[in-house]
C-alpha cells in the first residue's frame, strides 16, 4: 500500500510503498479517507531534536483521520466492516494501575500512533479495537477527520466547568480556537483569544470569540477593562506552547482562577511568577490527549447539539500533495489541513 514514511532520520517525509497492515485477534483494519495533519507531524518532517530522539526510523507517520472498518479480528464483535471510524492516537498498556482503574488517559506506558507505532498516512491502519470510535450517523466526515486535535481542545476546555465564567486562552492555533468555540457552547461569559498571528485572530472571529486579541497591539488589562471586567479572569486555557503567553495569562486572572495547561512550552524559557499561582490561590492542570472515551462522548453530543467547528478547516489536499500541505502548515496561515487519501491504492 501506498503511505507517507519518516524513512531517513534527516528533514522531510516520502511516499513509499510499505506492507498492508496484518491484524490481530483483538484489531481492526480501518481503510483511510481523510487525515489531518498535526503540529506533531510537522515536528516529525522538521526532523527537530524532539524527532531525533522520538521517532524510529521507519516509520508511518499520522494519528488523525477518518476511515471505514474493511476487517476485524476474530475477536472482535463490537465493530463491523463497513463502520465509519476514528482511532484514539494513544495506545495504552491496560495493565498499569490507572489503567486497570479506569483511568486510561493517565496511562504511565501510553503509545501513539504515528509516532511510536506505524500511524493514519497510509491506505490502512490496524489498531487495537479498544482504540477506536465509531462516529454517529451525520457526524461530518472532515470533521471527524479531527477529533483527535478537536478531542485536545475539549478535554482542555472542560477540565473545570466555564459556565457563566470568563474564558482566557492563549494560543490561536487550531486546538485554541477549537477551544475557544467549546467553551461558548459550554456557557462561557466571554472568552478572550489572544495571538499574534493576524491571520489566525481571524479564524478565531469567523469561528465566533468576543474577542480575538494580539498582545503585542493589546494588553489584557486594556481587554479587561473594555469588557467591564474587574477581577481577572476566572479560567484560563493555555494553547500557544509560548512561555511569555503563560506568564500574561497568569497575570490576568481571578484569585482563585483555575488553568488548564495544553500548550507544550520550552522548558528552557518556562519561568514564571509562583507567587501569583500560591498567592492568587491558583488551580494549574496539565492536560495530554483526550479522556477514552468521555471526551469522544462530548465531542460527538455537542456536535449534535450544534456546535460548528468547521470553519477550522482551512485547507484540502490530495495525499500526493503533502509537501503543499506541510508548507502552509508551516506558514501558520492555516486552521486544519486535511489530506484525502481516498484515492490511494
Ligand atoms: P499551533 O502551534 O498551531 O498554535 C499555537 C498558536 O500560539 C500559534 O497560532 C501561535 O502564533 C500562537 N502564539 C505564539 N506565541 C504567542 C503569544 N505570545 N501569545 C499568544 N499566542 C501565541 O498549535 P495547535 O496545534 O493549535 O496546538 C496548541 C498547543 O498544544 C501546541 O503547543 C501543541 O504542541 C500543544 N499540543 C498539546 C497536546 C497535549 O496533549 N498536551 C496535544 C496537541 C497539541
Ligand atoms: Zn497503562
Amino acid at each position: 500500500m501506498k503511505a507517507l514514511v519518516k524513512s531517513k532520520a534527516e528533514r522531510g517525509l516520502w511516499i513509499e510503498e510499505v506492507p498492508e497492515p496484518t491484524i490481530g485477534i483483538d484489531e481492526v483494519l480501518v481503510r483511510v479517507s481523510t487525515t489531518g495533519i498535526c503540529g506533531t507531524d510537522v515536528h516529525i518532517y522538521a526532523w527537530d531534536e524532539w524527532a531525533q530522539k522520538t521517532i524510529p526510523v521507519p516509520m508511518v507517520i499520522g494519528h488523525e483521520f477518518v476511515g471505514e472498518i474493511v476487517a476485524i479480528g476474530s475477536n472482535v464483535n463490537s465493530f463491523a466492516p463497513g463502520d465509519i471510524v476514528s482511532g484514539e492516537g494513544h495506545v495504552i498498556c491496560g495493565r498499569c494501575r490507572n489503567c486497570l482503574a479506569g483511568r486510561r488517559h493517565l496511562c504511565a506506558a501510553t503509545q501513539g500512533v504515528g509516532v511510536n507505532r506505524a500511524g493514519a498516512f497510509a491506505e490502512y491502519i490496524a489498531l487495537p479495537v479498544t482504540n477506536i470510535w465509531r462516529h454517529s450517523p451525520g457526524i461530518d466526515r472532515e470533521v471527524a477527520a479531527i477529533f483527535d486535535p478537536f478531542g485536545n481542545a475539549v478535554h482542555t476546555a472542560l477540565a473545570f466547568p466555564v459556565l457563566g465564567e470568563d474564558v482566557l486562552i492563549t494560543g490561536a492555533g487550531p486546538i485554541g480556537i477549537m477551544a475557544a468555540a467549546v467553551a461558548r457552547h459550554a456557557g462561557a461569559r466571554y472568552v478572550v483569544i489572544t495571538d499574534i498571528n493576524p491571520h489566525r485572530l481571524e479564524l478565531a472571529r469567523k469561528i465566533g470569540v468576543t474577542l480575538a486579541v494580539n498582545p503585542r497591539e493589546t494588553t489584557l488589562g486594556e481587554v479587561q477593562k473594555k469588557l467591564g471586567m474587574m477581577e481577572g479572569f476566572d479560567i484560563g486555557l493555555e494553547m500557544s506552547g509560548n512561555a511569555q503567553a503563560f506568564r500574561d495569562l497568569l497575570a490576568n486572572l481571578s484569585h482563585g482562577a483555575k488553568v488548564a495547561l495544553l500548550g507544550i512550552p520550552s522548558p528552557s524559557e518556562l519561568a514564571i511568577d509562583w507567587n501569583k499561582v500560591i498567592f492568587n490561590q491558583l488551580t494549574l492542570r496539565g492536560i495530554y490527549g483526550r479522556e477514552m472515551y468521555e471526551t469522544w462522548y462530548k465531542m460527538t453530543v455537542m456536535l449534535e447539539s450544534g456546535l460548528n467547528i468547521s470553519p477550522v478547516i482551512t485547507h484540502r489536499y490530495n495525499w500526493r500533495e503533502f509537501e503543499a500541505g506541510f508548507e502552509v502548515m508551516r506558514s501558520g496561515n492555516s486552521g486544519k489541513v486535511l489530506l484525502d487519501w481516498r484515492d490511494a491504492g
